[in-house]
């Protein structure tokens, strides 16, 4: 399937590199499928009341023109062709565009959406926000186990969406986040979502301080996230020829990912 890769939120943390907001955008048999949604309208309008404090240690930039939807538009695309949007996980910076594609399903795992949904912790409550949701928007959940993708053993494809698109259970940075590999044709994409905020790790070279320290900051589990960032970094260091990783904020990744495209 063809693989598009949009920037939907640019940020500029404190004393940190420049970050974006990794959406892909996949043209799939079974129409438009997005995987994580950036920020949105309704966010870019209101970020005080959408996004919260979070904003003052992101600082996006909100920039209606990075939204998914006017991308959308400039790509010549319908929004309600958009049938799917596969979420990471539920944090602000992920799930607020997806209130533009009001009839389009959401996809997460059973384990994020009880993190959000119900919160089970004080951090879960405050963490999530609320004010982003839709009423019409229809949760799908899903249990990602038993198959294996590349190693990862709880995995899951998403078969009822398009061939090619897979669930892959990776907690740590949230209860219940994970990746999505996507079939490009000549390679797959795995969107790491946030298990790692920065190329560096992958690549044994320096991660600018205000991006560790806000990864550890956020992590519902430190010690997954580092066993992540460890696996991910050996997947990254095999070079596996048909297979390109990016993580949802890293400008770098982002950029290799749209340019090879
Ligand atoms: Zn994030």
């Amino acid at each position: 399937m063809k693989v598009h890769h949009l920037n939907c939120g640019t940020m500029h943390p404190p004393r940190g590199p420049v970050c974006v907001c990794h959406v892909l955008l996949l043209e799939t048999d079974n129409g438009l499928v997005l995987v994580d949604a950036g920020f949105g309208l309704d966010d870019c309008a209101d970020p005080k009341e959408r996004v919260g404090p979070v904003r003052h240690f992101t600082r996006p930039e909100f920039q209606s023109s990075e939204t998914a939807a006017h991308q959308l538009d400039r790509l010549g695309f319908g929004r309600e062709d958009v049938r799917h949007i596969v979420l990471t996980h539920l944090d602000t910076d992920h799930v607020g565009g997806a209130a533009d594609f009001p009839h389009a399903q959401l996809h997460v795992t059973s384990k994020e959406a009880l993190a959000a949904f119900e919160s089970p912790t004080k951090a879960e409550r405050v963490r999530y926000g609320r004010q982003q949701w839709v009423k019409e928007h229809d949760v799908v959940e899903h249990s990602p186990n038993g198959e294996s993708w590349r190693g990862f053993s709880a995995a899951k494809e998403l078969d009822g969406i398009a061939p090619g698109i897979v669930l892959v259970s990776l907690p740590g940075h949230t209860r219940g986040h994970a990746c999505v590999a996507v079939d490009a044709g000549h390679r797959w994409v795995l969107h790491c979502g946030d298990a790692f905020y920065h190329y560096g790790y992958m690549e044994g070279t320096p991660v600018p301080r205000t991006l560790w320290a806000m990864e550890t900051a956020v992590a519902f589990d430190r010690k997954r996230v580092l066993d992540n960032h460890a696996r991910l970094s050996e997947l990254y260091q095999r070079s596996e020829p048909d297979l390109i990783l990016a993580a949802a904020h890293d400008l770098e990744l982002f950029q290799r990912a749209r340019d090879t495209a």
